[in-house]
């Protein structure tokens, strides 16, 4: 089974855990409408990590009577339609307040 390659480091990344589940939402508020089995990998270089090798079908959809997978569990990892933001060090943290109580915003 051919594992992803980091780009960075050039190498294969190892296979971290594996039975981990995707967890995808859609709306706003977020609301869960698929769950997917999936590894998730690691390099061994630079740290990132990232999902990959899903299983072909979801085992659970929203229509399903009971309750999506607990979006808290370690081996659960939420999927959204655009970028939260939440990893990523948001540009508001460049905000600098002024003197006299003004924010200004380094754009
Ligand atoms: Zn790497």
């Amino acid at each position: 089974m051919n594992r992803p390659i980091c780009t960075n480091c050039q190498i294969e990344m190892k296979r971290e855990q594996i039975g981990v589940v995707a967890l995808y939402m859609y709306q706003q508020p977020p609301v869960p409408y698929k769950a997917i089995m999936v590894g998730k990998f690691r390099c061994s270089e630079c740290n990132t990590e990232i999902l990959a090798q899903f299983a072909d079908n979801p085992f659970w959809e929203c229509f399903h009577d009971e309750d999506a997978p607990n979006q808290n569990s370690d081996s659960v990892f939420v999927v959204y339609e655009k970028p939260t933001g939440n990893k990523v060090e948001p540009a508001i943290s460049q905000v600098q307040i002024g003197g006299k109580g003004n924010i200004q915003s380094i754009s």
